[in-house]
C-alpha cells in the first residue's frame, strides 16, 4: 500500500470551502423570466434567505434590476426585507395572516397573502388594509376554497390588491393537474373584475402565456434551477462551492473509500479529498452518483460524503489539482446532484451550510 501524501495540494488548499453567487446571473435569470413573460409583471420570490443564497443581496440586485414586488414567507422575513429595500418595494407575506399581528404588517408596510376566511376576518376586525388573497385551485396548502372564496361578502373584498393561487405540478409540464388548476382559478377571477391575478411561479412561466396572467412569482428559476428539468436551461447557474483539496491519495485496488467501507476500489484510484461534507449541505446519499468539478472536468464522489470532507475519484487528474487546490461543487452539477440524492435543487439551496463564507460575483 502506498503511503498518503501528506503534503498539502497547493497553499490555496488553507482556505475553506467558499459559496460564489453569481449576481450577474441572477439578472440575467431574472431577464429571462421577465421576457418569458412579456405581458405580466415579474415579482421574485425571495423567502428563506432568498433560497439559502441571503436575501439582502439579491433582493437588492433584483429591485436594481426593476423587480418591484417581493415574496417572502413570514413578517420577520418581511421586516429585514423592507430594511434592505426601503420604502418603495411591494413586500407579500405568503404565510398567511394571524390575528393580533396587523401592527407588525402595518409597521413595516407588509401585504398579508390571507388563505383562510378566518384570518380575513382577523385582518379586517383588527384594522384591514392591503391584502392579497389566496385561492386553493387543488394544492390543499393554503387559501380557501373556490367555494368560500366565491361566498365572500364585499366589505371582506376591501383593500383586496392580488388574488393568486399555486400550482401543484408545474415541474410536471403535461400533468392533467395544471389545467385543471387554471380553469378553476378562471371560475374564481370571474368574481374579481378589476383586480391583478398571479397563479405562476417558476414552473408556472414555463407553461406558457396561459398561465402567466398580471403577475408572475417566480422562486428557483431566479437562482438557476429549472424545475421541470436537471439541466439549468433556460436559466443560467447562479452558485457554486468552491472547495479546498485537502489531500490527494492513491487507493490501491480492492482497498476501501470512507465510512461503511462502502466504496470499492475496483482498480488504482487517485482520490482527492475536499473540505466540503455534509455539515455544508451536500447530501449524505450524493456518495451514489453525485459528482464535483475539477475545473471544467466532472469527476464522481467515491466514498459516503463525510461531515466536513468528501472524497472525489480524480484519476488522470492529478497534475491539474495538484496545481489548483480547489474543487467545484454544485453549479451546472446541481440539477443532477440533487437528483442522485433523491431531492431536488431546492433542497440544496436552502440546505446551504452556514460555515461556507458567501461571496458575491458580477455586482
Ligand atoms: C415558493 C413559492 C413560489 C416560488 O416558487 P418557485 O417554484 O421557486 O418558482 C411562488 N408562489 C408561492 C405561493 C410559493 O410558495
Amino acid at each position: 500500500m502506498k503511503t498518503p501524501d501528506a503534503i498539502p495540494a497547493s497553499n490555496s488548499a488553507s482556505e475553506p470551502a467558499r459559496l460564489i453567487v453569481d449576481l450577474a446571473a441572477l439578472r440575467h435569470n431574472y431577464s429571462v423570466l421577465t421576457s418569458l413573460a412579456p405581458n405580466a409583471r415579474c415579482a421574485a420570490v425571495v423567502k428563506a434567505d432568498a433560497y439559502g443564497l441571503d436575501a439582502e443581496p439579491i433582493a437588492t440586485v433584483l429591485r436594481d434590476a426593476g423587480c418591484t414586488e417581493f415574496f417572502i414567507a413570514t413578517p420577520q422575513e418581511g421586516a429585514a426585507l423592507r430594511k434592505a429595500l426601503g420604502p418603495a418595494a411591494v413586500i407579500y407575506v405568503l404565510n398567511g395572516f394571524q390575528a393580533g399581528l396587523h401592527a407588525a404588517f402595518a409597521g413595516h408596510g407588509l401585504i398579508p397573502v390571507i388563505g383562510s376566511s378566518d384570518s380575513l376576518r382577523a385582518f379586517h376586525q383588527e384594522g384591514g388594509g392591503a391584502f392579497a388573497l389566496h385561492v386553493d385551485t387543488g394544492m390543499n396548502r393554503l387559501g380557501l376554497t373556490v367555494d368560500e372564496t366565491l361566498a365572500l361578502p364585499a366589505a371582506h373584498k376591501a383593500g383586496l390588491h392580488l388574488v393568486m393561487s399555486h400550482l401543484a405540478c408545474s415541474d410536471d409540464p403535461p400533468h392533467p393537474m395544471n389545467a385543471r388548476q387554471l380553469a378553476r382559478f378562471h371560475d374564481v377571477l370571474k368574481a374579481f373584475p378589476g383586480i391583478p391575478a398571479s397563479l405562476a411561479n417558476t414552473g408556472g412561466v414555463l407553461l406558457g402565456p396561459d398561465y402567466h396572467f398580471d403577475l408572475v412569482r417566480p422562486g428557483v428559476g431566479l437562482y438557476g434551477i429549472n424545475p421541470a428539468s436537471q439541466s439549468a436551461e433556460p436559466f443560467r447557474p447562479v452558485l457554486h462551492v468552491d472547495a479546498p483539496i485537502l489531500q490527494i491519495r492513491s487507493v490501491p485496488a480492492g482497498d476501501t473509500i470512507g465510512y461503511g467501507a462502502r466504496y470499492v476500489a475496483q482498480s488504482e484510484r487517485t482520490i482527492a479529498i475536499a473540505g466540503f461534507g455534509y455539515a455544508d449541505g451536500l447530501p449524505r446519499a450524493a456518495w451514489q452518483s453525485g459528482t464535483a468539478r475539477l475545473g471544467g472536468i466532472c469527476v464522481p464522489v467515491a466514498g459516503m460524503v463525510s461531515m466536513d470532507l468528501t472524497a472525489i475519484d480524480i484519476t488522470g487528474h492529478e497534475a491539474f489539482a495538484r496545481e489548483t487546490g480547489r474543487m467545484q461543487f454544485y453549479g451546472e452539477d446541481l440539477g443532477p446532484v440533487a437528483g442522485a440524492s433523491g431531492t431536488i435543487g431546492y433542497e440544496l439551496l436552502v440546505r446551504l451550510g452556514s460555515r461556507l463564507k458567501r461571496e458575491y460575483s458580477g455586482r
